[in-house]
């Protein structure tokens, strides 16, 4: 059955709704493309601004003209193509309209903070692997896994080439 609060919304394109099982009703997504398409709803199309998510799992977006400004002011620029691979957090806010109040999507005025880094694990002993001499913690686990067959902390890897030396 049709929920009614949603029907005569478009269900190809986020809606609030599609929020409601995120932490603060907020989510941070990447932008992987912002184009202008046909958007057909209740059978009338209309050219909308569309932005997709990197991650598939989330319906494309469509921008409205105040998501569009926060956006512009949130990255300073107002080229398309520089949005790519920028992230964004889209919350709900209470919009009121034609004497109602209703949840809108909304970009947030704040860029999100990166996910901490995930460093990767030495698979011997299990501690973090660390950047070592000019190689990041990556190169270091890419480097000892083609050397050694295990992503290696630069400590263990020592241990094993000394070990070859005997
Ligand atoms: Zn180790």
């Amino acid at each position: 059955m049709p929920d009614i609060m949603k029907m005569g919304k478009n269900p190809n394109y986020l809606g609030s709704w599609d929020l409601d099982e995120q932490p603060n009703r907020e989510i941070t997504l990447t932008i992987e493309k912002i184009i202008d398409e046909e958007v057909v709803t209740n059978g009338k199309s209309e050219k909308c601004t569309v932005i997709h998510w990197t991650d598939k799992s989330f319906k494309p977006m469509i921008a409205n003209i105040t998501n569009k400004k926060t956006l512009c002011k949130l990255y300073k620029t107002k080229e398309t193509e520089k949005f790519v691979g920028k992230s964004v957090i889209i919350g709900i806010d209470k919009v009121k309209a034609f004497g109602d109040i209703y949840d809108a999507l909304r970009i947030r005025k704040r860029i999100p903070q990166l996910a901490t880094e995930i460093k990767p694990k030495c698979e011997n002993c299990g501690c973090d692997i660390c950047a070592s001499g000019r190689m990041t913690p990556d190169q270091v686990a890419s480097y000892t896994k083609n050397k050694y067959g295990q992503c290696l902390c630069s400590n263990c890897a020592t241990a094993l080439a000394q070990e070859a030396r005997k």
